[in-house]
């Protein structure tokens, strides 16, 4: 895998991400700076006359909203901050119509809670609508719901919705806009240089990473690094680039820009799509709720050979969860090792563990699950 050769690969992207925060919509004294979105919007326009599907992620709609309601600083409480969104979403989307009319494309406006993506259900339908929009030629312009949203129930910031909404749809490139030109790391002598090429993102990494966030945005690098990383496991390259340059979306996609590019990992083959995506949904659209530590051999079990979690592995159990609910396993180390959604509540988990299958069945009947987490609920970091 080269440098130069993953990034002519990105001219071939069908279906693509491109994520505007804040900052890059937004001046400085708050109000939205109309000629860049007006720029951005022609470059996106050009990407989909070239046949691509284009999903917007668009920050900026607290920012429109403190100005639309003459707030000079960002309030600190939660209901301020929803009538704020709840005043800028309608400006926003208002303004990018404007903007996509003239060049002849339709719009359409989807909000996205975290909650939303967590039930399969919802998930599945946000996944089909968005599906829609693209099968008719439509750009959906996607943002958090913050006018519902709150700290429970949120995605942190929109680089991780971008991220999201990129293994949602599965894209084959997603576009970090910032008003940056890339990541820079800082070398031992305290030089900083920008990273063109980052095919892996570790904790040293993220070290370096800077920036957290300002008056209007919420993300910082650190941010966009794990977003990055996170959609290129899942088969999606990544370009963190600054979208304030001229013409930057037309030339990342003809591998010219000076973004940094985080390439895709392998995709999976087409056997395992559909338990590929129950995992994807799995380990990135939930929330842990607790956390269950397991002896050697249940480790080995599920990390050499491919088993479910059974309840006789299992040393001890933390937190309060649900039957269907998110819990991260850890080994007797300390380290986590996997997560998986649990066949059953904490309470019944710790009445179990320890426990040999036979045994559970003679205590819950012969229906209940002999696993505590099924092995295609399962998700092992690679
Ligand atoms: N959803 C927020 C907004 O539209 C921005 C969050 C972020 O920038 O990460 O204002």
């Amino acid at each position: 895998m080269t440098h130069l050769s993953e990034r002519k690969k990105l001219a071939a992207a069908r279906r693509v991400v491109v994520k505007i925060g804040s900052r890059v919509l937004v001046q400085r004294d708050g109000r939205p700076d109309t000629r860049r979105m007006a720029a951005l919007v022609d470059g996106i326009a050009a990407l989909h006359r070239e046949g691509r599907e284009i999903i917007v992620v668009s920050s900026g709609a607290i920012a429109c909203g403190l100005q639309a309601l003459g707030m000079k600083k960002r309030p600190a409480d939660l209901p301020s901050l929803q009538m704020a969104a709840a005043v800028g979403q309608s400006r926003l989307m208002a303004a990018y119509d404007r903007l996509f009319v003239r060049k002849k494309c339709r719009i359409g406006q989807v909000l996205l809670t975290h909650d939303d993506l967590e039930h399969r259900r919802r998930h599945l339908n946000a996944r089909n609508s968005m599906l829609k929009l693209l099968e008719h030629g439509v750009i959906p312009i996607v943002n958090e719901n913050d006018v519902v949203s709150v700290d429970e129930i949120k995605f942190g910031d929109n680089d991780a919705l971008a991220s999201r909404t990129a293994m949602l749809v599965e894209a084959d490139l997603l576009v970090l806009l910032t008003t940056v030109n890339g990541f820079r790391a800082t070398d031992a002598k305290g030089c900083s240089r920008k990273i063109d090429f980052l095919p892996g993102v570790t904790s040293e990494t993220l070290a370096h990473a800077k920036g957290k966030g300002s008056e209007f945005s919420t993300g910082g690098m650190a941010s966009k690094l794990t977003s990055a990383a996170e959609a290129a496991r899942m088969g999606t390259a990544v370009v963190i680039a600054n979208g304030r340059q001229e013409g930057i979306l037309q030339k990342i996609v003809s591998g010219t820009s000076d973004g940094t590019l985080i390439p895709a990992a392998e995709t999976a083959s087409d056997a395992n799509k559909a338990l590929n995506h129950r995992r994807r949904w799995v380990a990135f659209f939930h929330h842990a709720h607790g956390r269950i530590t397991v002896d050697d051999g249940a480790r080995d079990a599920l990390l050499k050979r491919g088993k479910s979690l059974l309840p006789v592995g299992i040393r001890e159990v933390s937190g309060d969860f649900a039957p269907g609910d998110l819990v991260d396993i850890h080994d007797l180390a300390g380290q986590r090792i996997a997560q998986g959604l649990s066949e059953y509540s904490s309470a019944e988990v710790r009445l179990l563990k320890g426990l040999q299958t036979g045994k559970i069945l003679d205590l819950l009947g012969a229906d209940a699950p002999g696993e505590v987490i099924h092995r295609d609920n399962l998700v092992v970091p690679t």
